[in-house]
């Protein structure tokens, strides 16, 4: 089924990079080491270059800032890059030995003016556990989302229809588009439906939702904030932009991202942050940083005018912004 919000491509490209990336994740990837220590494995790779592809057919000017490149994919073992192969001919049979590093080098355009934004395995210590990862997708003009869409094999939200039994591919599709709302579907198909934030107004029965990894968050801060509010149950931990699409499709109330203590002068990545955010406000929520600032995504490859994120329902953003300024006092 068609979604309600274009582009077609965009939606379809996401559905099959969910695709490859969940079927490697199921064979148990292995992890290789990038020059900045994080991991990365075959499935970033592959949803890198099937989503590329799609963009290259149907906007083939457009800029793409991803987060991998084509000379960490020369770098890998033979046995990762026969992997990142396999997998995309899953749905793409036409990709031959010779196109992975011509897509995968595509994605270092300049972030600037209109750009499309990818984190082809958002969560991948998620996704190396078993867990929560997302493929994210965003398309960003003049500082601001315009469009965004995560796919979350893994995910599956109880108010929901359950994703139809025996389907190949299970969990959730999430797209937005600015000024058009926000709507899911599962990934294996079916009808698409809007998405709308809860409507808890008091802390104390706020579903506060972070990283599952510490040393992508400040946990101390996080628990101090929970006990300010006087939230009720304990923060739930996952990984990826799964946690925005939980929010905006009303199964948690705050979403807190705040640099560890070990790194506060952490800048957000786009591609970490842009396809979740247009999702959480599309579907009636609030995002902002931790100071109260709006994200502006016209800064480069990170939110270098940020500090962290907040995410709400919106009727508790105000709660959230006055807590954190009393723990900081
Ligand atoms: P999450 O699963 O929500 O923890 O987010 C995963 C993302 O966190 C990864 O894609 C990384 O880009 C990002 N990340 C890595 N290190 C940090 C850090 N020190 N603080 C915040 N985010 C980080
Ligand atoms: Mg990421």
């Amino acid at each position: 089924m068609n979604p309600p919000i274009g582009p077609a491509w965009a939606v379809e490209a996401l559905r099959q990079a969910a695709r490859v990336t969940w079927t490697i994740q199921a064979r148990q990837a292995q992890a290789v080491d990038k020059a900045d220590r994080s991991p990365v494995t075959a499935a970033d790779f592959a949803a890198q270059a099937v989503v590329t592809a799609w963009l290259r057919q149907h906007e083939p000017a457009a800029r793409l800032v991803a987060e991998e490149d084509a000379a960490t994919f020369r770098a890998a073992p033979p046995a990762v890059q026969a992997a990142v192969l396999e997998a995309v001919r899953l749905v793409l049979p036409q990709a031959d030995t010779d196109a992975l590093p011509t897509w995968l080098a595509q994605g270092r355009a300049e972030p600037r003016g209109r750009f499309w934004v990818l984190d082809p395995v958002d969560g991948t210590k998620g996704f190396l556990r078993g867990a929560q990862y997302a493929v994210a997708l965003a398309l960003v003009d003049g500082g601001r989302v315009q469009w965004g869409g995560l796919a979350c094999p893994n995910l599956a939200w109880p108010a929901a229809e359950a994703p139809a039994a025996g389907a190949a591919l299970p969990g959730w599709l999430a797209v937005a588009a600015r000024g058009r709302g926000a709507w899911a579907a599962p990934l294996a198909g079916g009808p698409w439906q809007r998405l709308w934030v809860s409507a808890v107004r008091d802390p104390r029965a706020a579903r506060i939702l972070r990283s599952y990894e510490a040393a992508h968050t400040h946990g101390g801060l996080i628990a101090a904030l929970a006990r300010r509010l006087g939230t009720r149950q304990p923060p739930v931990r996952l990984d990826s932009q799964a946690k925005y699409a939980l929010l905006a499709a009303g199964q948690g109330d705050i979403y807190l991202r705040v640099p560890p203590a070990s790194r506060p002068d952490y800048k957000e990545k786009i591609w970490d942050q842009a396809a979740g955010a247009l999702l959480v406000e599309e579907a009636g929520g609030r995002v902002t940083d931790l100071d109260g600032r709006a994200l502006d995504f016209g800064q480069g490859r990170t939110l270098a005018r940020n500090r962290g994120v907040v995410a709400t329902n919106a009727a508790l953003h105000p709660a959230v912004l006055q807590a954190l300024r009393d723990l900081a006092a």
